[in-house]
């Protein structure tokens, strides 16, 4: 059995628990996941002896080369995924059919349950999600190629920072070493933040702002691996540290050090949370902490679990996660540090290798 029919195998099991007769994939990141299939707009209808693709013309040729086990079924023009899908459960003797409902619209929704009065569509959370959240071994090489991608162009890009150089110019070099050493692009739009700019978690890096105006800037950036990804943060310092930023980075580097110590199977994703949320509240910053400490990481950039307040995940060997700890101050700037991080059978492994320590921060060559 290839790796996708035992994940579908896999997700019969929890069809069984959930009493349902099938699942209507929509996401194509839980396409891709059950089929090894990577092209889009199409659908997967996993039941107890069924096994469809919902696909169209365009690509007939990559289905039969990407999934060719697989029963295809192709959508004529003018007929739309959920038509068609409603046409074909019913004579399969289907009568009860999940639907993902963080990955199908309400339109399509309707349109379904007007296709067919003999089933009944019921809405469902996170079971290709859950499944995708412990990672296999050659999952795990692909993130470990994508960590890799990401720390070599970024070690390239340090090396080639001058004070002139806008947040724009230097996000798009790092996207560019990211493709030139394989990856299909970043796996996320690059974060470059000069200054107090890092006090905005999302910012988007300008051409009107540049490194010498600020002492510090914030680096977050991942390598797209096509499909699997890595996602990490690193902060610059540029001439002297002032005593401020040397002391809240410390204090986020503890916060990490102590959340990442306590990655362990078992543990409770919101007690990862809780450790660095703690550490940072203890040095009297609680309240510039406004994020959860971290996410699942993988086909999407943002998976399960999440480490976060109230997620009462347990954590299992082979889940990768991020662990983001951050502090920001309006007008200040944001100090954060990210990497992706590995739960093993006895505890946890630090995928990415970049030095965190303070020392490791200050470009003297600039
Ligand atoms: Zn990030
Ligand atoms: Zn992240």
């Amino acid at each position: 059995m290839n790796r996708s029919a035992q994940r579908r195998e896999n997700l019969r099991r929890i069809l069984r628990r959930a009493g349902v007769d099938a699942l209507l994939v929509t996401s194509q990141a839980n396409v891709f996941y059950l089929t090894g299939f990577t092209g889009d707009a199409s659908a997967l209808l996993v039941g107890e002896n069924l096994e469809l693709v919902i696909s169209d013309g365009r690509f007939t040729t990559q289905l039969a080369e990407e999934c060719p086990e697989l029963q295809v079924e192709l959508r004529p023009p003018g007929l739309t995924i959920p038509q068609l899908v409603g046409g074909i459960v019913g004579p399969l003797g289907c009568r009860a059919v999940a639907v993902e409902a963080e990955h199908l619209s309400v339109a399509d929704f309707a349109s379904l349950q007007q296709a067919t009065t003999t089933v009944s569509w019921i809405p469902s959370q996170g079971w290709v999600e859950e499944l995708r959240a412990v990672k296999d071994e050659q999952e795990l090489r692909a993130i470990r190629e994508a960590v890799a991608i990401a720390e070599e162009s970024f070690a390239a890009v340090r090396a080639e920072l001058q004070g002139s150089m806008n947040e724009k110019e230097v996000a798009d070099l790092l996207d560019l070493h990211m493709r030139r050493r394989g990856a299909t692009g970043s796996s996320f739009p690059t974060i470059v933040a000069v200054g107090a700019r890092s006090a905005l978690p999302h910012a988007r890096p300008s051409p009107r702002r540049h490194l010498q105006e600020a002492p510090f800037l914030l680096i977050d950036w991942g390598a797209d691996g096509s499909p699997y990804k890595s996602d990490l943060t690193r902060m610059i310092g540029i001439g002297s540290l002032t005593n401020e930023f040397e002391r809240i980075y410390q204090i986020v580097l503890a916060a990490q050090e102590r959340a990442i110590a306590a990655i362990r199977p078992g543990v409770a994703a919101q007690d990862i949370d809780a450790e660095a949320r703690k550490s940072i509240e203890e040095a009297g910053f609680g309240d510039f902490f406004g994020h959860g400490l971290g996410h699942g990481l993988g086909i999407e950039i943002h998976e399960m679990p999440r480490l976060r307040q109230q997620s009462n995940t347990l954590l299992q060997p082979g889940m990768v996660v991020t662990v983001e700890p951050g502090i920001y101050l309006p007008q200040w700037g944001g100090i954060r540090l990210e990497d992706d991080v590995l739960v093993t059978d006895d505890g946890r492994e630090v995928l990415s290798s970049i030095p965190r320590g303070l020392d490791s921060v200050r470009l003297s060559s600039v």
